[in-house]
């Protein structure tokens, strides 16, 4: 049978109080509801856990949800409780009472979602109470995890599929706002087991940010203090290359007088916790960091990032300048380079070409981006196969529309 989702409103407002479902989650929503294998692919912030929350809350049996970070956990299962849903997690991080109320629970038969880490799926002993409360569907979230080429994978993801199995080959729902064709395709065969799922794909575009791109030769510090000086109170993230390079550029901003603090991976965890929850209470912090920064951190009014030099992927690039604007509101996404690093990439773009098109293909991606006359937008997307008209936004289509503006203006006096 079909599924009519208008008949599911109801259902929507009394459970989550929203009106109704987005386009891409009627799709989504309905495929699941079906009993279809989704993989679910659009940006964040566009209600992708929807799509396993729903099923799971309005259809019986039990929906475990796979989740790489137990902060993202907890955030999920305190709004679901929040609004008196039955929700609960299993993850090393929590008091002995906590998990054993949530294991009663799972015994009972009180739980529609069970959010755990993959480690735990990937164990047989850890799984065990799982398989005794048989699961319906398992839902994959961050599921780009699972890919060796992503800069988030977790070896724990690949062990999902065979995990799956072991659970009676429960539902699939994959989820994830990471746009590279390359993880897709390796997300697909290695999660499903070779049954090819639903895929509801939306678009990449992000209508908030402007793009830009700027030379910058030498030490970027000065030219970043300069831009950070120009948006004080403001809240931005400055990525760096280099650990080494977060604590040099944090310290010019502080310098500068200006709030910042360093972020990687190299510090001990209670510091990049304190930072962090500093930058997340703050409305006019500067967070100097390097890739180790980002995921699961969803702050709705970052207002700009600024790109110390070029990442290696432009996927990288796409995920970082897209944790700007996600309350909507214009933002700025800023990159430098040193023209030095771009020739030294041409050159490599036409060494390394002919001896490992993958490592071409990704070098002569980011040069495009950088060196293109045409749209920034069109140019981060394009490799990650989406086509779309010019954004309006970006430094080269703001100077186009200047250029037309100019032409107009030396019209004028030739016709009157
Ligand atoms: P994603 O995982 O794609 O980043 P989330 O599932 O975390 O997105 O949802 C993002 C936000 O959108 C949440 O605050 C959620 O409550 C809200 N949301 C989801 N679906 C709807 C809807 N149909 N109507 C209104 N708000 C929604
Ligand atoms: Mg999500
Ligand atoms: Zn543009």
């Amino acid at each position: 049978a079909t599924i009519d989702l208008d008949r599911e409103r109801g259902a929507l407002k009394e459970i989550f109080g929203f009106d109704d479902f987005k386009p891409l989650q009627r799709q989504a929503v309905g495929a699941a509801l079906n009993g279809e294998d989704v993989f679910v692919l659009w940006p964040t912030g566009g209600g992708k856990s929807l799509v396993y929350q729903y099923p799971a809350l309005t259809r019986p049996g039990l929906c475990v949800v796979a989740s790489p970070l137990i902060a993202l956990m907890r955030d999920q299962v305190a709004k679901l409780r929040a609004r008196g849903l039955p929700a609960g997690a299993l993850h090393m991080d929590q008091d002995a009472a906590e998990a054993k109320a949530c294991r009663k629970a799972l015994r009972d038969g009180a739980l529609r979602l069970l959010y755990v880490s993959p480690e735990r799926l990937g164990d047989p002993e850890a799984r065990a109470p799982l398989q005794d409360a048989g699961v319906r569907m398992l839902a994959v979230d961050e599921a780009h995890c699972i890919s060796e080429w992503g800069h988030d994978f977790r070896p724990d993801y690949g062990r999902l599929a065979e995990a799956a199995e072991a659970l009676d080959r429960p539902q699939i729902i994959a989820a994830t706002a990471t746009a590279s064709p390359r993880t897709r395709a390796e997300i697909a065969q290695k999660l499903f087991g070779g049954r090819a799922p639903r895929l509801i794909l939306g678009s990449f575009r992000r209508a908030a940010i402007a793009l830009s791109v700027e030379a910058c030769a030498g030490d970027p510090a000065g030219r970043i203090a300069r831009l950070v000086a120009a948006r004080r109170g403001q809240c931005g993230v400055v990525y760096c290359a280099t650990r080494r390079q977060t604590e040099a550029v944090a310290a010019t901003l502080a310098e500068a007088g200006l709030p910042a603090a360093a972020y990687h991976a190299g510090l001990p965890a209670p510091l990049r916790e304190a930072r962090q929850d500093e930058f997340l209470r703050r409305s006019d912090m500067v967070m100097v960091a390097t890739i180790a920064f980002g995921l699961g951190v969803d702050k709705p009014d970052v207002r700009y990032i600024i790109h110390a030099g070029l990442p290696d992927h432009v996927e990288t690039l796409y995920q970082e300048t897209g944790r700007a604007g996600r309350d909507g509101r214009p933002a700025e996404a800023i990159t430098l380079f040193d023209p030095r690093r771009l020739a030294a990439l041409r050159d490599a773009r036409d060494e390394v070409g002919r001896i490992d098109a993958a490592s071409g293909a990704r070098v002569e991606a980011l040069t495009r981006y950088v060196a293109t006359t045409g749209c920034r937008e069109q140019a981060l997307l394009a490799p990650l196969g989406e086509t779309c008209p010019p954004c309006g936004r970006c430094d080269n289509c703001r100077r186009g529309a200047l250029g037309t503006a100019f032409r107009v203006l030396r019209a004028t006096p030739d016709a009157a």
